[in-house]
């Protein structure tokens, strides 16, 4: 906050040497007074304009940019010279009222900071009802940006799924996917039909069922051939539903959770382009070759991710899992 106060001399020296600068590039010495002047407001005015918005410039800098501003109409140069024919505070008034419509860069600070305190009131009122809070004052805490913002944009709870999602060991194009599921969104033939875009809702992989995310992910006959092993391979058995699989880990340590939830929205990911496959070119791959896929990749995952395994149990549960691949 104190930055929106007041900025000091020295946080500053760049505006007056950027000013400085622009105008020995100008090279305007043999331009006349009225294209100076035109450059003045139009250059000159606008380096310093950007940060008058943020900051309440020092007195000292603004003289100084005045200074170099003023030597530059009479002079076409950044040094002060003493000679000037009319005042600066007369330049800087009004047209109408005898001037040349510069502004005082001092004033003219002040009165766009108050824009911006506007804005900031408006601000204050938003956040009113979270700093008057008791509870809020009670916790002593100190405001962060952090905090801030996760309180005017936290107004939903968190989702069930959502530790599974944060999961470094799942590739982000799996990730990816995962989320669509769990907000439903895949384009399964049930969702296609309420979308009018086909008539059948028959499954591609097993033609028995009815296609939706539950029956293509647990219940297909096809998926069961793919989950089955996947089950023995991590020791976990998977719902029939398909937000449950993510309550089926809940009391694993972390490491046998973000593992167990890389596998499943791998195989899940594999079946989906099974599905695709089949739809498009009419063949369906075994399911053997899904779950070596699975299986290799997780291993590569799990070395290479750098994730903390933790415990030495869940270290020899990682191993047994890794050399039953290799194996
Ligand atoms: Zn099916």
């Amino acid at each position: 906050m104190k930055y929106i106060e007041q900025w000091q001399v020295l946080d500053c020296p760049c505006l007056v040497d950027k000013v400085t600068e622009r105008i020995a590039r100008l090279g305007a010495k043999h331009l006349s007074y009225a294209g100076r002047l035109t450059l003045i407001k139009s250059v000159l005015s606008t380096l310093h304009n950007y940060w008058a918005r943020i900051f309440i410039l020092p007195k000292t800098v603004l003289n100084s940019i005045d200074a170099i501003c003023r030597a530059f109409l009479w002079h076409g140069q950044e040094q002060k010279e003493s000679s000037v024919l009319v005042s600066w505070n007369q330049i800087c008034k009004p047209r109408r009222k005898g001037g040349l419509g510069l502004k005082l860069l001092h004033q003219w600070n002040v009165a766009l900071m108050v824009g911006q305190w506007r804005r900031l009131c408006a601000v204050k009122t938003q956040l009113k009802t979270w700093l008057y809070d008791e509870a809020w004052r009670d916790s002593g805490s100190d405001y962060t940006v952090k905090l801030g913002y996760s309180w005017l944009v936290d107004a939903c709870p968190d989702v069930l799924w959502y530790p599974w999602i944060q999961n470094r060991i799942m590739l982000p194009k799996h990730n990816f996917f995962i989320w669509l599921v769990a907000h439903k969104r895949l384009l399964t033939q049930d969702r296609l039909i309420r979308l009018h875009i086909t008539q059948s809702n028959r499954c591609y992989l097993c033609a028995a069922d009815e296609e939706d995310l539950n029956h293509l992910f647990f219940s297909c006959s096809f998926s069961r051939q793919c989950v089955r092993p996947l089950e023995d391979w991590l020791s976990i058995c998977l719902l029939t539903r398909v937000i449950d699989w993510w309550i089926a880990i809940r009391e694993r340590s972390l490491v046998k959770k973000q593992v167990v939830a890389a596998a499943v929205a791998h195989l899940m990911y594999l079946i989906w382009h099974a599905r695709n496959r089949c739809r498009l070119e009419s063949v369906i791959p075994l399911p053997v070759m899904l779950i070596k896929q699975v299986k290799e990749l997780l291993q590569w995952r799990v070395r290479y991710s750098r994730v903390k395994i933790g415990s030495r149990r869940s270290q020899d549960w990682v191993n047994s899992l890794c050399q039953s691949v290799t194996n």
